[in-house]
């Protein structure tokens, strides 16, 4: 149960915006004749008012301006000259910019209603606090204790000396049953420093810096733009959660009090890990005929292509209900025409395998280029294989085969094709959004992935990217009725983003949220930069307790790595029980020759997460496996 929640002051339970700092820096700074530009200052909100000087004047901008200012002054003396007359330019607003926050109330009645203490660490000292705290008391806000650095020794954020004080003082040994809450990412550090759950709120923060006035009056789309942008920020300091509302505190309470151990994190390709706030997006229902949600489809298609860096005018994507499957067989049951038309799959493992069922059960003409699935599928054995075989017409292919994680060099393969006009299919299900792929210069026909994959929504609908000179030729062609991929199409073209028949709606407000927070984290590129390091940090981790992977690190994806069972009696579903009570799902193998289990890295998984994961697996390695080296 939570026990305490430690609050910030300036811009995280009173003045919103975090203004009276920023006004007294900039007007201290005048009094000398220097001009300091607001972002400078916000970079280090929440350190001790003096700390913060001294961080200001190591600008060299500001030194020059300090030297020909004040030429009779060292630098070393300036510190306490601004610093005074900081004191004199705080004192005159602090009790008009301490209102009260949005939300504060709702937050300090739960508070009092769950027995839950409140107290504050600030980078105030105590004799600016005095001026705060009759106002707060006076708006019903009563912190039981307030710790300023004059009480640590001058030891400020983001060390945890201040927080772990208040914490004593309230009688609380674990810091896991304490909050610590503020707009600042050396709020964020003191709470991960004192090891209490750290919690950081965008509205009316530093980070944003406008005031109330100044913010509700922006465009919808730039608040949540700039709110992102300051959780991105926070996150990125390790806030174990970014709220927007300081009252957002009290479901997260609720369910942490709810659920005392947390569910486990997903290491497999999908169902995936997704965050907080994709899964948040479908606590509402939607009609499917409605404007608002056919917008949503249509900036939803526009940006699947644009992310494939393919033109609108070339491609299009268009979205089937169903899972990832469902994709592929729509697509392959309405690209190939049911006369004069033959198949090439390609198939080194699972996936591929379930192509070639597909066009058994359509009754497609096909022929099978069978690899081993321990090696890529080249452009060679593509050569091969058409020459054997002047009739294909249409060639299916996986990307990052996921029965093994490797990755299928689609970039050589293609142009082999296209040099004899043969449409290309690519199932690209774990690999896009998470592996870069550029349609403009891959000019595949079709490009199949999921809204549960790496563009890390949940389960519930496929996309197809399709040339649309190439689509525009299967209209009568598909094979079932459902899974016509060109009536789909066209319903998304002529009727503004409507769906063919009832489409899942909460997956797609959760899918459009993982593409923004996609956007956020940088793009697919940086994406595979995070996938690459934690694959790579997963693999080198396990290979340093003596296990072995199935397929050559040339042609391993990003995406799921296999290893080996590291003994002949070894218990995949002991060694899963464990590791699941520790709180990772890892996947069985589905390698057919040899006995293997895989760990996949997609998804909101963390390098914190991957070294938890390694510790436990090198418990059980050393506990279950060989008790007798221990
Ligand atoms: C996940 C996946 C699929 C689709 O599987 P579903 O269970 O239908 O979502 C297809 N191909 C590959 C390579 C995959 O990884």
């Amino acid at each position: 149960m939570i026990e305490a929640i430690v609050f910030d002051w300036a811009g995280t339970t009173i003045d919103y915006g975090c203004l009276a700092p920023v006004s007294s820096f900039k007007k201290a700074f005048a009094h000398f004749g220097i001009t300091i530009r607001d972002t400078l200052i916000r970079q280090d909100m929440g350190l001790d008012k003096q700390t913060h000087i001294q961080k200001l004047l190591h600008d060299p901008e500001i030194q020059a301006a300090w030297q020909e200012q004040e030429p009779a002054v060292p630098l070393n003396e300036a510190v306490s000259s601004i610093y005074s007359q900081f004191q004199i330019e705080i004192d005159q607003v602090l009790a008009e910019t301490a209102q009260l926050k949005p939300g504060m109330m709702e937050l300090i009645a739960f508070a009092a209603d769950h027995n839950i203490k409140l107290a504050t660490t600030t980078g105030y000292t105590q004799a600016m606090l005095d001026r705060i705290l009759p106002e707060a008391a006076r708006q019903g806000y009563h912190p039981a204790y307030n710790v300023t650095s004059e009480q640590t020794h001058q030891v400020g954020r983001p060390e945890p000396d201040m927080l772990q004080l208040a914490m004593s003082e309230l009688g609380i040994t674990d810091p896991s049953k304490v909050i610590k809450v503020g707009d600042s990412v050396s709020d964020i550090l003191e709470g991960k420093n004192a090891g209490t759950i750290s919690v950081g709120v965008t509205e009316g923060s530093s980070l944003i810096g406008l005031t109330e006035a100044q913010f509700t009056s922006l465009p919808i789309q730039d608040q949540d733009m700039r709110r992102m942008q300051a959780t991105a920020i926070l996150k990125e300091a390790g806030a174990d959660a970014v709220l927007n509302n300081i009252a957002d505190l009290i479901p997260m309470i609720e369910s942490l009090n709810d659920h005392q151990q947390t569910t486990p994190l997903l290491l497999t390709p999908g169902p995936l890990t997704t965050s907080k706030t994709v899964k948040e997006n479908m606590l509402a229902d939607h009609g499917t005929w409605d404007d608002d949600y056919k917008e949503l489809t249509e900036w939803v298609r526009h940006e699947l292509v644009a992310i494939a860096n393919a033109s609108q005018k070339e491609y299009t994507a268009i979205l089937m209900q169903g899972s990832g499957s469902f994709g592929v067989e729509a697509t392959l049951g309405t690209a190939i025409p049911k006369q004069n038309a033959t198949l090439l799959i390609a198939e080194n493992g699972a996936y591929g395998e379930r192509m070639v069922q597909m066009a058994d059960y359509l009754n497609i003409a096909h022929v099978v280029l069978k690899v081993p699935e321990t090696e890529p599928v080249t452009r060679e054995l593509v050569a091969t294989a058409l020459e054997a075989h002047p009739e294909i017409t249409h060639f299916a292919v996986v990307h990052c085969e996921t029965t093994t994680g490797i990755l299928n060099p689609i970039e050589t393969i293609l142009p082999e094709l296209q040099k004899h006009n043969i449409v290309t299919i690519v199932d690209a299900m774990s690999s896009f959004g998470g592996v870069p792929i550029d349609l403009t210069t891959l000019q595949a026909d079709y490009l199949i992935t999921s809204s549960n994959k790496c563009i890390q929504g949940v389960p519930g609908f496929s996309i197809v990217l399709a040339k649309r000179a190439t689509l525009e030729t299967t209209q009568y062609q598909a094979r079932s009725l459902s899974l016509d991929l060109y009536e789909q199409y066209r319903t998304f073209e002529d009727d503004n983003g409507k769906w063919r028949f009832t489409s899942p709606t909460h997956v797609m407000y959760a899918f459009a949220q993982a593409l923004r927070e996609l956007a956020v984290e940088g793009g697919i590129t940086v994406r595979f930069r995070r996938y690459q390091t934690n694959e790579q940090r997963i693999r080198e981790g396990m290979l340093d307790m003596g296990y072995k992977v199935v397929i050559e690190e040339a042609v391993q994806s990003p995406i799921i790595t296999s290893f080996l069972y590291p003994t002949d009696d070894f218990d995949f579903h002991d060694f899963y029980e464990y590791l699941k009570d520790r709180g990772f799902i890892i996947h069985p193998g589905k390698v057919s020759r040899v006995n293997s289990f895989r760990i996949g890295n997609i998804g909101a998984i963390t390098k914190t997460d991957i070294d938890r994961l390694l510790q436990v697996v090198a418990d059980y390695t050393t506990e279950e496996l060989h008790p007798a080296r221990a």
